[in-house]
This record gives structure tokens, sequence and C-alpha cells, in this order.
């Protein structure tokens, strides 16, 4: 599928489908984002999925956090 991606806003990329919050913490029923493959391999980089779920569930909080903005 493509797009634009929700955190760095490219468009015309291919997108891939980001869960806001894990599926073990019931993620399936929660937002998803499209992201792009770069982001979203960052996100999971960065952070565990703990720390997504808890403290980084949502796109705006993502892209407000410090660790992503370089
Ligand atoms: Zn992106
Ligand atoms: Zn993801």
């Amino acid at each position: 599928m493509k797009g634009t991606c929700e955190l760095c806003e490219r468009g015309e990329i291919q997108l891939t489908i980001h869960h806001l919050t894990t599926r073990e913490l019931g993620g399936s029923l929660l937002p998803i984002a499209y992201l792009c493959k770069s982001c979203h391999k960052q996100i999971h980089a960065l952070y565990s999925n703990r720390e997504l779920a808890i403290r980084l569930y949502t796109v705006l909080l993502l892209k407000d956090d410090e660790a992503l903005k370089k």
C-alpha cells in the first residue's frame, strides 16, 4: 500500500502498519498508524514494545519524542 507516512510525512511511499500498542496489550483493538519502512524500523530499534504502549501510544507523542527528532 502506498501513501503518506504519518511520522515523517513523506508521500507516495510504501507504508507498513504499526500497532500503537502491542497486540499482547490489546493493540489489535486500538489505533494503528501507517508508517514508512524506515520510520517503522527506527521506532522499534529505539523503543521496546512496552515503552511504546505506555508512553508513545499516539503518532503525536512519537513525533514529539526527542530520540526520534534526529
Ligand atoms: Zn516515515
Ligand atoms: Zn510497529
